[in-house]
């Protein structure tokens, strides 16, 4: 090619220093290349045409044909805006400029048949176009290349430095001119004709410069293809490398500890959803690689049970375990259920929290390192640098989200280097072995969205809830039927059950949220009043020590109503609370409700969500609610979810690459992934390391593209 796409965006012809500079801070872009991959966000019709009578208060972007009759001025608070009256057959508007008065004075003709072209806002009687793009309806025509035209992605700074969508086009046609539209094909030819795809310049031409609907379309698939195939690519690839490359010790034997548990002790029989993941995960530590899974399943669906038999194929093998929890009380309730089952097989455990005494600290540390204690239960705490142990060889992360990517790769480090006999050898044969890792999580990460975050992650799901569970009655209830929603509440405390009442909480609105929070907890008090009832209060602004203290008095049974904001949201493990009510539901998020309701329904009574919303609701917050009432699957939740929401705010993503998606929508292109998926795949399977030549399209353009990182990625 003759002109190189990595040519700074200021050599291209009508670009110049200044637009350079926005182009480059408002969208990032910095060479020819970058400009190709500005693609447009939508596509407008421009053959078609409203009338004024037509227009609605919606904003959206219209093009109408009219004359403009007048021109005046109109002085405001800041010098003055010219205003022009333009009429059709079928009524009048104005057109307004704030800026470049007298060019454009100068430049409109009065009685002319005019195409306009933008936004049109409602403003005291009368519509109104502010900035319109103008053309002479005789020009419009001759220009008229095709019926769609692109949309580019704009800024309010551009649009005021007046780089409007008019010239980003130009300017793109510019960079079609200079590089004579030469781009080189980016997939193998395999590929392109099994999925008869077009061509990458003819793609990104059309893509532009769409001739037909049909042919943007067909290169709306081919650059979705592309894009989603080359993400799919490298994480499949990092996880053959990891597999390959990191070993992790083999827990080869399945040993006393598991078998004898298995046979004695095991208090119910395992869901097949439970034994299928234990077999997975077996497999895993069984091989010589390390372990990396993500175990996925439902609040309630027995991921405690699957960590726990994890964690004896560990001990059979002669390895330290170790679990963390995000918080001190979920600890505590971990460190509590497991030692229950640790006592009969004789395990060593103890619990490492932020409040662990001192002396307590040190025998745990001198029992670490000298291989006495077996499993070690605790918060953050554990991942301190003090804490060493004598062989860790596995680790386990409950509610993963909660962590962030620094905690997991501390985690990592706790492995050990190994010499690879007793004998002394020279240090070649010392191979640092990271433990395997499992992280467990009850927030349902759609299988879409799975596949491309956490694409290089093993992932395990039980996806089955176990026998006999009732599943919790959701209903919608509006404040004004609150006395009903009272009434209730004593009916079940009559019954000898516990309640939550839970109130949002959000940065933004932190001092109105705390006052509702305290005027909701005073009317409780009034209508529940001492000492026929207690109720306990917890939130984010007390210290640590009375919140635990307030908490432990509601788990203990002491009080029948916990007032709370979120901080409950994270594992609180109550079997006699059997009704969750959530204030102003309406604020939160569907995947946040869903955790809260899971903190009901964990006992033999039948449990309740109650979701209390204002009347006026958004046509969002009523799908969120319906889903919630229709519903109970985590998975299915999420998915609406992240129809709702797109995939930024889900937990996670936040750090992916998948955030930076060009062209294509992980929502929206759902089965375009899947087709990426699969042909990367295929493509790897028979070439691994991409050295046959028809795959060297496809090594140069991996290569070009390191760009993308995802959140997995311990060694480096
Ligand atoms: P989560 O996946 O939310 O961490 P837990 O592991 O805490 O769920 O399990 C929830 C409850 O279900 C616990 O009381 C646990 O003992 C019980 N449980 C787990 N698996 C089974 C099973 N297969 N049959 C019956 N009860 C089970
Ligand atoms: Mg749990």
């Amino acid at each position: 090619m003759s002109v190189k796409l990595q040519t700074p965006i200021d050599y291209l012809k009508g670009v110049g220093p200044n637009r350079a500079d926005l182009l480059r801070s408002e969208l990032g872009i910095h060479t020819y290349q970058d400009l190709i991959n500005l693609f447009p966000n939508r596509y407008i019709d421009r053959t078609k045409f409203y009338k004024i009578n037509e227009l609605q208060r919606n904003n959206a972007e219209v093009q109408i044909i009219g004359i403009i009759t007048s021109f005046k001025e109109v002085a405001q608070k800041r010098g003055k805006r010219l205003v022009a009256d333009f009429k059709d057959d079928t009524g009048m508007m104005e057109l307004v400029w704030f800026r470049g008065q007298k060019w454009i004075r100068d430049s409109l003709k009065i009685g002319q048949p005019y195409v306009i072209f933008g936004k049109t806002n409602w403003f005291s009687g009368k519509y109104s176009m502010p900035h319109p793009e103008i053309e002479l309806q005789s020009e419009h025509e001759a220009n008229l290349r095709s019926s769609v035209q692109a949309i580019y992605p704009s800024t309010e700074k551009l649009s005021n430095k007046g780089v409007t969508n008019r010239v980003l086009t130009k300017i793109m046609q510019q960079l079609f001119l200079e590089t004579n539209g030469r781009f080189v094909e980016t997939l193998s030819e395999s590929v392109k004709e099994e999925l008869k795809l077009m061509s990458k310049p003819d793609a990104l031409f059309n893509v532009h410069f769409p001739k037909t609907p049909e042919l943007l379309a067909k290169a709306q698939f081919r650059l979705k293809f592309e894009e989603l195939f080359y993400i799919q690519l490298q994480l499949i690839l990092k996880n053959l490398i990891h597999k390959s490359k990191i070993k992790g010790f083999p827990f080869s034997k399945v040993g006393t500890y598991f078998n004898s548990f298995f046979k004695d002790h095991l208090p119910f029989e395992l869901t097949n959803a439970q034994k299928r993941v234990l077999k997975e995960i077996r497999q895993d530590l069984g091989s010589n690689a390390q372990m990396n899974r993500l175990l996925q399943g439902d609040v309630g669906s027995g991921k405690t049970i699957v960590a726990f038999m994890s964690i004896l194929m560990g001990l059979d093998n002669g390895f330290q375990c170790c679990l963390i929890a995000p918080t001190a009380i979920l600890s505590v309730q971990h460190y509590q259920g497991l030692s229950e089952l640790c006592k009969p097989l004789n395990i060593s455990i103890s619990l490492l929290t932020g409040s662990s005494k001192a002396s307590e600290r040190r025998e745990i540390h001198k029992n670490l390192e000298n291989g006495d204690l077996q499993l070690l239960v605790g918060t953050h705490a554990l991942l301190e640098d003090k804490v060493k142990f004598k062989n860790l060889g596995l680790a386990i992360i409950d509610e993963q989200h909660r962590f962030g990517v620094a905690q997991r790769s501390k985690l990592w480090k706790k492995g050990k280097t190994t010499n690879s006999s007793q004998s002394s050898q020279s240090d070649v044969d010392k191979a640092f072995i990271p433990p395997h890792i499992l992280v467990m999580t009850a927030t349902p990460i759609p299988r879409t969205l799975a596949m491309s975050v956490y694409g290089d992650l093993d992932i395990s799901v039980i996806d089955e809830l176990p026998a006999g569970r009732k599943p919790i009655k959701t209903v919608h209830r509006y404040d004004n039927n609150r006395l009903k929603v009272f009434k209730f509440m004593k009916d079940e405390i009559a019954l000898g059950r516990q309640i939550y009442i839970v109130y949002p909480l959000i940065q933004e609105n932190e001092k109105m949220d705390y006052k509702d929070l305290m005027d909701g907890y005073e009317s409780i008090s009034r209508e529940f009043p001492m000492p026929e009832y207690q109720i306990s209060i917890v939130h984010g602004k007390m210290k640590p020590a009375d919140k635990d203290y307030e908490m432990q008095r509601f788990v203990k049974g002491e009080t029948q109503i916990m007032v709370a904001t979120t901080v409950i949201e994270v594992g609180v493990n109550v079997p006699n609370a059997s009704v969750m009510i959530v204030e102003s539901s309406e604020r939160f998020g569907l995947s946040q409700l869903h955790q809260l309701r899971g903190r009901v329904g964990r006992g033999a009574e039948q449990s309740y969500c109650i979701l209390m919303t204002g009347n006026k609701l958004s046509q969002n917050s009523k799908t969120r609610l319906e889903t919630m009432v229709r519903s109970s699957d985590g998975f299915e939740i999420a998915e609406v979810d992240l129809k709702l929401r797109g995939p930024g705010d889900i937990m996670g993503t936040q750090q992916s690459g998948i955030l930076n998606l060009k062209i294509a929508d992980i929502v929206k292109d759902k089965d375009i992934l899947q087709s990426a998926r699969y042909h990367a795949k295929a493509v790897l399977k028979v070439d691994p390391r991409l050295i046959l030549p028809e795959h060297s399209v496809i090594l140069e353009t991996y290569r070009q593209m390191s760009k993308y990182r995802n959140i997995w990625n311990y060694t480096s």
